[in-house]
């Protein structure tokens, strides 16, 4: 894609790689200090929350294990549908684990509430979650959420993971799609 069409596809910016960077060091000093002497598991959604992985597990201080689970709620739309579906189930037993879930944003809370619960009921020692973005004005169901990177308007944003229709994950900020894109 030619950056003059991609200048087309977004408007505001709302986190630059650098911002993202400098808040993911803040959060991990946190978790390290929280979860220190303690067994801590990462666990990324897929594919979403691939990038805020791999920047926050090198700068987390710890030899944490890193899982990953895929599961779908949104299909290519914009809106999540509340049916969450597992597409990928994790390769390792968290029972008595410290799983710390790794999300790219929430939304609706859908998708992680249903994690939450399927995690509880898989015997983990605690289960608690890490969402680089979240979108106050979309919650339906409330998410405890322990770490917080950036509280967002209620809108579509694409980049450092997030995409549409699997496109603009690769982008390093993250900006708002441009309505004319999706509708
Ligand atoms: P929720 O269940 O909280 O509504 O959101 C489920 C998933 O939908 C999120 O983890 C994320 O992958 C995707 N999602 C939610 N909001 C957005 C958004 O604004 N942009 C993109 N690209 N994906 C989103
Ligand atoms: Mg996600
Ligand atoms: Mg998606």
């Amino acid at each position: 894609m030619r950056a003059a069409d991609l200048a087309d596809d977004l408007t505001t910016v709302l986190a630059t790689e650098e911002e993202i960077l400098a808040k993911l060091d803040e959060i991990a000093a946190q978790v390290a200090d929280d979860y220190k002497g303690k067994d801590l598991v990462l666990v990324g959604v897929l594919k979403g929350a691939i990038m805020v992985m791999a920047d926050f597990s090198r700068a987390l201080p710890l030899l944490a294990p890193m899982d990953w689970m895929a599961v779908s709620s949104y299909g290519t739309g914009t809106r999540s549908s509340g049916v969450v579906q597992i597409r990928k189930d994790l390769d390792t037993d968290i029972h008595d684990k410290h799983v710390l879930i790794v999300e790219d944003i929430i939304d609706s809370g859908l998708t992680l509430s249903w994690l939450l619960e399927n995690f509880a009921a898989r015997g983990a020692a605690s289960v608690e979650v890490f969402a680089l973005f979240r979108k106050p004005e979309a919650a339906k169901v409330k998410v405890d959420c322990r770490y917080v990177g950036f509280d967002i308007p209620n809108e579509f944003v694409v980049g450092y993971g997030l995409d549409y229709a699997e496109r603009y994950r690769n982008l390093r900020d993250v900006a708002v799609l441009a309505p004319h894109v999706y509708s």
